[in-house]
Order: structure tokens, then C-alpha cells, then sequence
């Protein structure tokens, strides 16, 4: 009785530690599973958060770029007006793009300033007023008189950088030199009274560089002088299809005065 009651005793135990022991795994998966559950929320929390941090990074990308956009236009557009408006006389020959390289290269005035500060020079937009020498023709430069009317008196400089391209007489522009930029402009400046020195055809000069002295050359054969005011042409021309055309350099100058 005594042994079947011990061994009752000892199957009850070992149920009971059975039991203990199940308890102990399920509670053990519990945990995991908890675990688990946790982890992937805390994964998706943060995935969640780094989404919302690239779509916030995004979204400020996106109106910067929207923002930058619209400053640009508005630039570009002042830009457009501020060369339509200035330059009115030249758009009539060019376009805004040939305008902007001509504003650009064309950094000094072609006639120093009096150093003395005595006399003066002074022009007008005399482009495209007719002129009878050699034949009826249009004038295709800007006249920039001097107030002394005194030949050799003012200083002529290069507006622009370039290369002399042609140097010497003609029998219109008298003492005349054209210097070609590099956008492919031809600068012209005739009716000079002489050269400085070291000034050659293939020459490379600066804006700023001294070319001679204004006179009142031209008109006839090499060496004539004295059939008008003392002043210098200035003319700025461009290739058309092989053939060259002037532009009125009018409102350039007036802006460099
Ligand atoms: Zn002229």
C-alpha cells in the first residue's frame, strides 16, 4: 500500500514538473514573441521616421530647387529688359545675345579722358545719317568729337581685348585700325592722327591699351587731313553670312561715357 501510494506520489511529482516545465516553454515563447513584436515595431518606427526624414529632405529639395528656379527667371527676365531697354538702338541690328558680348567685352570708353580736365569730348547718335563723300552712303559709326577741336590733343584706347586686325590708310577712315575680339566683333576706329608705339597688325592689346591720338584724318589720298572736325569714328561690326555689317555702338557708349 505503502509503495503504490510512493509511486502515486512520484507520478504526480514528475506530472507537476512536466507541467512546470510546459508552463516554463510557453511562457519563455510568450516572451520571445513579445520580444519579437517589439522589435518589429520599434524597425518599422524607425524605417517610418528615416521615411518621413527623406520625404522631409525631399520636399525642402524640392522647393529650393522651385525657389532657385524662380530667382533665375526673374534675373534672366530683368536681364532681357535691362538689355532691351539700354540698348534699344543696337537691338534694332543685333540680337540680345551679340548684345550681352558686346556689353561684356567692351569694358573702357576708345577716348581717354582730358587729364588736364580742360576739354571735353561729346557725341550724339549720329548712326545712319547720310554721308556724301565717296558716294551717298549711310554713316556707320559714332563721331565722338573733341571740344578743342585740336588733332592729337585726346588719347585713343582700346575699348575692348583683341587683335589688331588691319592697321593703316584708308581713303575714308584716313589712319585707321580695326581690332577683332574674341566673340568675333570688329572694333573700328578711323580718322586717327598717328599710332602709338609698338602698335602693329597681329598685335594683341587689352581694354585699356593705348592705340594714339585723335585727329582729323581721311578723305582722300594717304596723308590728308583737315576736311572736318577733329574727332573719332567708332564703329563695332559683325559677320553676317560672309558679309559685314555695322551696329550702332550708340548706347555702349553712352553707358562707358
Ligand atoms: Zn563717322
Amino acid at each position: 500500500m505503502c509503495l503504490f501510494y510512493e509511486a502515486y506520489l512520484d507520478k504526480k511529482e514528475s506530472d507537476n514538473s512536466y507541467h512546470m516545465i510546459k508552463k516554463k516553454e510557453k511562457k519563455a515563447d510568450l516572451t520571445k514573441e513579445f520580444i519579437k513584436k517589439v522589435i518589429k515595431k520599434v524597425v518599422y518606427h524607425n524605417q517610418s521616421q528615416k521615411n518621413k526624414r527623406y520625404l522631409s529632405v525631399k520636399g525642402i529639395c524640392f522647393w529650393l530647387g522651385c525657389l532657385c528656379s524662380i530667382i533665375f527667371l526673374v534675373y534672366w527676365h530683368q536681364q532681357i529688359y535691362c538689355i532691351k531697354e539700354n540698348f534699344h538702338h543696337m537691338a534694332m541690328d543685333c540680337s540680345l545675345a551679340q548684345i550681352s558680348a558686346i556689353d561684356k567685352e567692351m569694358k573702357c570708353f576708345p577716348v581717354r579722358k582730358d587729364p588736364k580736365k580742360k576739354e571735353q569730348y561729346d557725341f550724339d547718335n549720329g548712326y545712319g545719317g547720310v554721308r556724301s563723300y565717296g558716294g551717298k552712303r549711310s554713316h556707320e559709326g559714332i563721331d565722338i568729337m573733341a571740344s578743342n577741336d585740336r588733332s592729337g590733343y585726346f588719347q585713343i584706347q582700346s575699348a575692348t581685348d583683341g587683335v589688331i586686325e588691319q592697321i593703316g590708310w584708308l581713303r575714308l577712315g584716313g589712319y585707321r585700325l580695326g581690332i577683332r575680339s574674341k566673340s568675333g566683333f570688329y572694333y573700328y576706329y578711323a580718322h586717327m592722327r598717328n599710332y602709338a608705339p609698338g602698335i602693329k597688325k597681329g598685335k594683341k592689346v587689352k581694354a585699356g591699351t593705348l592705340l594714339g591720338t585723335m585727329g582729323d584724318t581721311g578723305y582722300g589720298k594717304e596723308g590728308t587731313h583737315g576736311k572736318f572736325a577733329v574727332h573719332l569714328h567708332f564703329g563695332i561690326y559683325r559677320d553676317k553670312k560672309g558679309e559685314e555689317c555695322s551696329l550702332n555702338p550708340y548706347d555702349v557708349l553712352l553707358k562707358l561715357k
